[in-house]
C-alpha cells in the first residue's frame, strides 16, 4: 500500500507530467475472467518498479467490463505508486450515464480521462450512444470536473474518416479542446511525424504521445492492424516469418523493432511513449532495458 505522502506527491495530471519531461506510460485492459485478473495482477507487480509516469485502463464500449475499468483505475490509484488514467467512450451511452461515470471518477479523486468515440461491439444490439464524436465527451468531462483530458489520434488515419485531410482537421479540433493526445499504434515513424506536422499546421501545439505496440505474435498483430487501419509493413512481416513459430524469437524481433521505433520517435521530438502492454510485462520490460531506461528490467 502506498503511503499518504507518496499518494499526495503522486496525484498528478497527465498534461502537467508532460510539461515536466518525457513521459513513459503503460496501457492495460480490464480483465474478463479470474484467470486474466491474476495475469494482470502479476503484470502490475512486474511493471510498477519501472516507475511509469502514468498508466491507463481501457473501456469496453458496450461491454461487460465497464465497471471493472472503474474498479481497476481506482484501485491502481489508491493501492500502488502509479497514477492511473481512465479511458471512456461515447458509444452506447446516454449523456446521463456518461455524467454519472465521470462524476464517480471525480469523487474517487481520479484526475485523468481519455475521451474516446469507441467502437460498439458488432454482435450486440446496443443503442448508438447520445454523443456522436469524442469532442463532445471532452466538453462533457470538462463541465464536470478539473480533469486532464486526453483524446485519441490516428496516424494512418482513422478507418471511418472520409479522408486523411478531414481526419487531421477533426483531430486538430478535438485536441485544441483537450490537453494531450495518444496515438493508435503504427510501425513507421513517418506516420507519426506526418500526423504531428498536420495538427501543428492547424495551429494546435498540444502534446501528441505515440502509442507503441511491441509485436509478440504475427497472427494477432495482423488482425489488430487490419481492424484499426494500420499498415503492417512487408519488411516487418518478413523478419517475423524468418524466425518461424518460436514465440521467444518472435518477441525478440518485436522488441528489437519496437526499440528502434521508440528511439526514432524520441530523437524526432516525441514527448513520451505509451506502451500497449496487452496486460503482459515481458516485452515492455525488455524495451525499457534496451532503451537504457532501467538497469533492473
Ligand atoms: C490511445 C487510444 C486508446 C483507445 N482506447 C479505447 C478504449 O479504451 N475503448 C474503446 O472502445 N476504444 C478505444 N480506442 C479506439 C477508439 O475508440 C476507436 O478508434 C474509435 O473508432 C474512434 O475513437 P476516436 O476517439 O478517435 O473517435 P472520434 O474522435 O469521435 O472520431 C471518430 C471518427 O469520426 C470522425 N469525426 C470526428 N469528428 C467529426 C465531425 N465533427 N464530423 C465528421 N466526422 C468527425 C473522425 O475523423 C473519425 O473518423 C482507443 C484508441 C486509441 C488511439
Amino acid at each position: 500500500m502506498a503511503s499518504v505522502a507518496t499518494l499526495i506527491d503522486r496525484m498528478a495530471k497527465v498534461h502537467e507530467l508532460l510539461r515536466q519531461g518525457t513521459t513513459y506510460s503503460f496501457e492495460f485492459g480490464p480483465p474478463r475472467s479470474d484467470e486474466m485478473e491474476q495475469v494482470l495482477s502479476r503484470t502490475l507487480v512486474a511493471l510498477e518498479p519501472l516507475a511509469p509516469t502514468f498508466v491507463s485502463v481501457t473501456y469496453g464500449a458496450g461491454g461487460s467490463t465497464r465497471d471493472r475499468t472503474h474498479e481497476l483505475v481506482v484501485s491502481i490509484n489508491q493501492s500502488t505508486t502509479m497514477t492511473a488514467m481512465a479511458h471512456l467512450t461515447c458509444a452506447c451511452h446516454t449523456r446521463a450515464e456518461l455524467v454519472e461515470i465521470v462524476e464517480r471518477y471525480r469523487d474517487a479523486g481520479i484526475e485523468n480521462i481519455l475521451a474516446l468515440g469507441g467502437d460498439p461491439p458488432a454482435d450486440a444490439d446496443l443503442p448508438e450512444g447520445e454523443l456522436r464524436y469524442s469532442i463532445e465527451l471532452v466538453r462533457l468531462v470538462r463541465s464536470i470536473g478539473d480533469f486532464s483530458v486526453g483524446v485519441a489520434a490516428h496516424p494512418e488515419p482513422h478507418p471511418r474518416s472520409a479522408s486523411l485531410t478531414e481526419d487531421r482537421l477533426h483531430t486538430a479540433e478535438k485536441l485544441s479542446e483537450a490537453d494531450f493526445a495518444i496515438t493508435q499504434f503504427f510501425f513507421e515513424p513517418e506516420h507519426y511525424f506526418e500526423l504531428v506536422a498536420s495538427v501543428r499546421a492547424h495551429r494546435v501545439d498540444k502534446p501528441i504521445v505515440p502509442g507503441i505496440m511491441p509485436v509478440t505474435s504475427l497472427s494477432s498483430i495482423e488482425r489488430m492492424a487490419a481492424m484499426q487501419g494500420s499498415e503492417f509493413p512487408a519488411w516487418l512481416r518478413a523478419k517475423l516469418e524468418a524466425v518461424g513459430d518460436d514465440p521467444k524469437a518472435v518477441r525478440a524481433v518485436g522488441v528489437e523493432e519496437a526499440t528502434k521505433l521508440c528511439r526514432a520517435l524520441l530523437d524526432g521530438g516525441a514527448p513520451g511513449l505509451h506502451f500497449y502492454t496487452m496486460n503482459r510485462s515481458t516485452a515492455t520490460r525488455e524495451i525499457y532495458q534496451a532503451l537504457g531506461l532501467t538497469s533492473t528490467a
